[in-house]
């Protein structure tokens, strides 16, 4: 019997070149990938529901006979039709769009008719379905009802859901007839985590029976569901173990530990590493030392302190001899890495440069041929770095900054163009997302995990006010009264709209405002379409003190630290996102002077908006923040483009099924070692062509 992942869709019935290219596009090349493109929610025909019972939102199959009908012209022509049953209930069913057809049928009463859609409040008085799905019913003929829910299934243009319901419906019967779906877990394994049979719960969640809970469906929580979602994280799982083996088997320059330099550097520097910092740079080193490729992922919450982790790591690997490459997500940022870098390096005599996006023809030149000649050690840029122009030398490090700001592409290119011959780069990536611990294990089963869980000393929490912009005037005066005492503060503005040019008028607009109100204090502006000069020259009067307020976009989100800004305002709070405000209110509590940040919002608030700013009152741990976030965005979100392609399940969610999570990674070990003969079917049954994304 052939294995239903070698029959192709084309052999099935109604499926043409057509169809089955269609099909292609959402990944479905067999009649196996077929039966693991899983319905997403369901729909109950299987009974119908007396009018008097449904209530506002239900999804519910009613009939009913016409007993009036009439089109308005409001503001839309709308066709009215009043439903009624023998319950004693009724439904009004509106149409905007329908021909003359439709309209004679349905307006002749008397006509019984059966319909599917979702119950709402009307316009007038009772209820309404806006376009249901309807038949006629013939009298002595009644229409036959589904003996199980109906699938709803994700879609591409062209294909319907009916016709995927039959394309369903064959490869089921195919299953049926066939030997079953391979099933690659052990029956130990199935036992001792309570998993249900493979072929079983295709069929189930592909035609759950009329008495199955369509809650706990929904829920993704039925058991023949979790058998299948544990499946797909275990397929997740072992797909990053893999990139990671792949990894290893290349090269890269074995780094001779610490000595002289990171002793002057340690000395020079003007305080002690924490407990938290001394113990990742160490496992840092450590990995250095390998002549195997180090991929790490350093995480830490906002002013925990990782770019002086990441300069030890740049020490060990210009001690040696070689050149690192530091990459950060905004112009802004790697001006001030430079800033850093250049006190700490050059003291120690080595070069530092900057490639940044718009530096001048000349300047441009020679920053590009002293990094080609090595003269350049320490090289910082934006995603200028892996330009074709730029040539490394001798590139033993590159640390990603930020790492939720690019994509696995822009990661994984600077890495090859460090590459030579098969010895590739180090790798530091940096990231202020703290996730749990098993999720990140999960996520980023193909990296090794550091975290540093302390801030400096000293540091004292930020008060964080909502406060509506109807009583913007109030806080104006508390900024003018803060700064008069010697606080610097930000002023950030946001707008909803994605043209970055608006985003800075918006802001100069402030700025002139806040000029004309603040007549005594200094007040600079920095957005993204200042020039890179421009921008760098007023955060370095806003850190020498010179400029009491900085009204900025959110341009500031990552990275920038100046310790005697100490309160924030942040506009129209509720349009961002929760890893935004904490990104942004980062900035403030860095020094040691007590820090307020003021979220101003504007009404009214929708309920995710008033979610989100009381976490942001309620708490300022990131791993708390990022816990909600996940809840309230997803993980493929909060995660970061690196995991976009990666991350989208089919089934699982991250977040729901975390209770499978140390499950997931057991077994993964146990497959790995007793059954590689099952880890790439299990990967190509899940992931098929989406994996070749994560080699690229
Ligand atoms: P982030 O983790 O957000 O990138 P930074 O590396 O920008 O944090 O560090 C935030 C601030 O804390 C900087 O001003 C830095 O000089 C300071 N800092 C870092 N480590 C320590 C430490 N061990 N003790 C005191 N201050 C520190
Ligand atoms: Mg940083």
């Amino acid at each position: 019997m052939t294995s239903l992942s070698k029959i192709p869709c084309s052999n099935l019935y109604g499926v043409g070149a057509q169809l089955a290219e269609k099909l292609q596009k959402l990944d479905i090349h067999s009649v196996q990938d077929l039966l693991f493109h899983l319905p997403y929610r369901y729909e109950d025909r299987t009974r119908v529901t007396p009018l008097i019972a449904v209530k506002p939102g239900n999804h519910v199959m009613v009939e009913g006979v016409v007993r009036e009908v009439e089109v308005r012209f409001n503001r839309r022509r709308s066709l009215l039709c009043c439903l009624e049953d023998e319950s004693g209930g009724s439904i009004v069913l509106r149409f905007f769009h329908f021909v003359k057809a439709q309209q004679d049928m349905l307006s002749r009463k008397g006509t019984r008719i059966r319909c599917f859609g979702e119950v709402r409040w009307g316009t007038s008085s009772g209820y309404e379905m806006v376009h249901p799905e309807y038949r006629q019913i013939k009298l002595h003929d009644p229409l036959p009802i589904d003996n199980h829910l109906t699938p709803i299934y994700p879609t591409t243009e062209g294909i319907h859901q009916t016709g995927f319901r039959k394309l369903t419906d064959q490869a089921l019967a195919l299953l049926k007839k066939s030997e079953g779906l391979e099933e690659y877990l052990p029956l130990p394994i199935r036992q001792m985590h309570a998993l249900s049979d493979v072929t079983q719960a295709i069929c189930y969640v592909h035609r759950p029976p009329p008495d199955a809970s369509r809650a706990q469906l929904e829920a993704g929580l039925h058991v023949h569901q979790q058998r299948l979602a544990f499946e797909e994280l275990l397929a997740h799982q072992l797909s990053l173990r893999k990139l990671r083996t792949n990894l290893q088997q290349n090269r890269a320059a074995a780094l001779a530990r610490p000595s002289l330099l990171t002793k002057k550097f340690l000395a020079n520097l003007h305080f002690s590493l924490t407990d938290a910092q001394q113990r990742v740079a160490k496992e840092v080193s450590c990995d250095l030392t390998q002549a195997v490729p180090m991929l790490r992922l350093v995480q830490g919450d906002v002013g925990s302190g990782k770019t002086v982790v990441a300069a030890l790591a740049a020490l060990q690997a210009i001690e040696n001899g070689y050149q690192v490459a530091l990459m950060a997500p905004t112009e802004l940022l790697s001006e001030q890495h430079l800033q850093n870098f250049k006190r700490w390096m050059e003291p120690l005599n080595i070069k530092t440069v900057l490639l940044s996006g718009n530096l001048k023809a000349t300047e441009r030149r020679e920053v590009i041929e002293s990094i080609e000649n090595g003269e350049a050690k320490m090289v910082i840029g934006t995603h200028a770095l892996f330009q074709k122009t730029v040539n490394f030398h001798r590139l033993a490090l590159v640390i990603i900054d930020e790492q939720h700001r690019f994509g696995v592409h822009q990661r994984l290119s600077l890495r090859e163009k460090g590459k030579e011959g098969n010895i590739y780069p180090h790798q530091m990536i940096m990231t202020a997302t703290p996730i749990p611990r098993t999720l990140a294990m999960t996520a980023y089963a193909d990296l090794d995990y550091s975290v540093i869980d302390q801030l400096p000393p000293g540091r004292k929490p930020v008060t964080t006010l909502l406060v509506s912009n109807t009583r913007r005037d109030e806080v104006v005066e508390r900024i003018s009264y803060a700064c008069q005492s010697g606080q610097q503060t930000y002023w950030v503005c946001t707008l909803i709209e994605e043209s970055e040019m608006l985003q800075c008028e918006a802001a100069e607009v402030t700025a002139e405002r806040l000029r004309e109100q603040l007549p005594n204090l200094n007040i600079g502006l920095v957005h993204g379409r200042l020039k890179a000069q421009e921008k760098e020259m007023i955060m370095q009067q806003f850190r020498a003190g010179a400029l009491n307020l900085l009204v900025a976009t959110t341009v500031i989100e990552v990275g920038v630290d100046v310790p005697n800004a100490s309160l924030m305002v942040i506009e129209n709070a509720e349009r961002l996102g929760l890893a935004q405000l904490h990104q942004l209110r980062g900035r403030v509590g860095r020094g040691t002077v007590a820090s307020h940040c003021v979220l101003m919002y504007q009404n009214p608030l929708s309920d995710l908006a008033k979610k989100r700013l009381h976490v942001m009152k309620s708490t300022q741990d990131g791993f708390v923040i990022a816990q909600e976030d996940l809840v309230l965005r997803g993980p493929g979100e909060v995660l970061g483009t690196r995991q976009a392609g990666l991350m989208q399940m089919r089934t699982a969610n991250l977040v729901r099924d975390k209770m499978l999570l140390p499950k997931v990674q057991q077994v993964s070990e146990v497959l790995l070692e007793n059954h590689p003969e099952c880890i790439d079917p299990l990967i190509h049954r899940w992931i098929g062509q989406a994996q070749k994304y994560g080699e690229a």
